[in-house]
């Protein structure tokens, strides 16, 4: 089965893939369709997304496992700490297993309900993500990846601690950190320097939102845990009763950030789809990460 870290080594830039566990038959069928239009572009892995409880975490593993099984892709799963025992946490990793995951992006997750409450550690669980790459390295070989955020996590004081526990779950054995989204270059490219300047290689993969809609605008906003830039929000506030003027618009300022990331030569750019292909599609047409063959 390869590994995240070998298709990201390659002698050109790529692209990755992020879904969400489908919430009823409907839902199914648009990731379904979402995932082999999305399969013929040849995308590096693609991911998908670990809820905080009940039928969305029995969702990721039986659509993470059909992807093992029925694709071509290079499956990720993403794996939290929310409400798991470490028994709860060996036994789905062991799950990922079974069917062929070899790929886990190991997070700490948000308490459910208030993202910003009081993180509560289960009484036999994990306190830290670091924690989790550790128990996923030591239970076999599966390769591990960690989130990491530009503006720093939104729990941490200051970006120097930020930095430091971020390079402690590469330290742990993570091989590579996914970004939250941020808005301009600049953004990621410091959390790279900072990173390197701490003594980590570990590769940084910026994450990216297609702004299609002011809704994609306003969660960017919301994840990131920054402001958006003033440019940023003239280009688009105007069109934002245009719904095509506004995805035109949204799609040009995309393609702007990630030609200037390839640029400062970023290995892959990690799109979130919300479970569509076509913006993703679009956008990895215009950037060339698309194999000549597609
Ligand atoms: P950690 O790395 O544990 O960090 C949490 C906070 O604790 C930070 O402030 C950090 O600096 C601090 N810290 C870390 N280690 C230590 C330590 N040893 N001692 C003291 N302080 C420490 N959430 C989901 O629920 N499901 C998903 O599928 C999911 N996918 C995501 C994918 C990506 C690419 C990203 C960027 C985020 C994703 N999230 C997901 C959200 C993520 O779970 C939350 O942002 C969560 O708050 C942080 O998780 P973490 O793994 O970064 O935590």
């Amino acid at each position: 089965m390869t590994s995240v870290i070998e298709r990201l080594c390659g002698d050109r830039p790529v692209f990755s893939v992020e879904f969400f566990p489908p919430r009823d038959d409907a839902d199914e069928a648009v990731l379904w369709r979402s995932i082999r239009e999305l399969e013929q572009l040849d995308p590096a892995y693609m991911s998908i997304t670990y809820g905080a409880g009940g039928s969305s975490r029995d969702g990721t593993i039986r659509s993470i496992a059909r992807v093992a099984t029925e694709t071509t892709l290079v499956p990720m799963a993403h794996l939290t700490a929310v409400n798991h025992s470490v028994a709860e946490l060996r036994n789905v990793i062991g799950w990922y297993a079974a069917v062929g995951v070899r790929n886990i992006l190991a997070l700490r997750g948000d308490p459910p309900g208030d993202p910003y409450g009081e993180w509560i550690p289960h009484p036999h669980g994990l306190t830290y993500a670091e924690e989790l790459v550790e128990l996923v390295r030591s239970l076999g070989d599966f390769c591990v990846g960690v989130s990491a955020f530009p503006y720093g996590h939104p729990r941490s004081p200051d970006l120097e601690t930020d930095t430091k526990y971020l390079v402690r779950k590469f330290q742990a054995g993570a091989e590579f950190g996914i970004a939250q989204l941020f808005f301009q270059a600049e953004d990621f490219l410091r959390l790279r320097d900072r990173v390197a300047a701490a003594g980590s290689d570990a590769l940084l993969i910026p994450g990216i939102m297609p702004l299609t809609t002011p809704r994609t605008l306003a969660k960017t906003i919301e994840l990131s845990g920054a402001e958006a830039p003033r440019w940023l929000l003239d280009r688009l506030e105007p069109r934002s009763s245009d719904p095509k003027a506004f995805r035109a618009e949204g799609l040009d300022i995309v393609t702007e950030l990630c030609e200037r990331l390839l640029a400062e030569g970023v290995p892959s750019l990690h799109f979130y789809t919300f479970n569509r292909s076509k913006a993703t599609r679009e956008l990895a047409g215009r950037l060339g990460l698309v194999p000549a063959r597609a």
